[in-house]
């Protein structure tokens, strides 16, 4: 029938207008800033920059390989890649960003950032309260200000975290049980070069 589909729109809205004088459940809207709905675990708003461990400089995943600040469409993230090295989670040296800043003002939350890292070092974050009088310096964030733990990601995102830290755990056991494969045959390797002992003395 032709209009059905409004005819059912419309009854639903008053069912809903009506109901909501009567039951909580029909209520479409609450009264925020006073009350929130839960944030869902998909929710998206601005990137962070995961950290592990107490010391968030120290524990940054973020190796500067700068895909990212590549791939990012609107070209809002600007990374200064270190000269030195410091230890990843697997103990490889690897720079790290002397500086990694995003524009929150220009980011799009398309979440590319997030899909080329390589090193699970930028995961999207859903603070959305962020309004500011300073449109150029108070929505330009450094990595202090983007930095957040794992734990707050596993907080956030507890689906999505501990996907990540399972990939992140086998990675590591590969990497250490390669190490250990290294090291058993060079030393290995040094017993079967090492000259043979001296015979004993026993003669008469
Ligand atoms: S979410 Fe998209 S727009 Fe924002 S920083 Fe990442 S890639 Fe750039
Ligand atoms: S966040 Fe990821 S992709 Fe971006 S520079 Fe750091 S390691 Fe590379």
């Amino acid at each position: 029938m032709l209009g059905e589909g409004i005819l059912k729109g419309m009854a639903e809205t008053a069912k809903n207008f009506f109901g909501s004088y009567v039951s909580k459940e029909r209520m479409t809207t609450v009264e925020y800033p006073e009350e929130r709905i839960p944030t869902i675990e998909a929710a998206r708003v601005f990137p962070f920059l995961v950290y592990d461990g107490a010391d968030w400089e120290a524990g940054l995943r973020c190796v500067a390989c700068q895909i990212c600040e590549k791939e990012c469409p609107p070209k809002c993230i600007y990374i200064d890649k270190s000269k030195d090295k410091k230890p990843d989670y697997v103990g490889k040296q690897q720079f790290y960003p002397t500086r990694f800043d995003i524009d929150v003002s220009v980011c799009m939350s398309c979440q590319i950032c997030v899909e080329v890292c390589p090193f699970e070092a930028i995961k999207m974050d859903n603070e959305f309260e962020l309004a500011t009088d300073d449109r150029f310096g108070g929505l330009l964030y450094d990595r202090k200000q983007l930095a957040r733990s794992n734990e707050y990601y596993h907080s956030i995102h507890p689906t999505e975290a501990s996907q990540v830290d399972a990939r992140l755990g086998e990675e590591k056991a590969k990497v250490e049980a390669k190490a250990k494969a290294a090291a058993e045959a060079a030393a290995a390797k040094t017993a079967a070069s090492a000259p043979p002992a001296p015979p004993t003395g026993g003669g008469s």
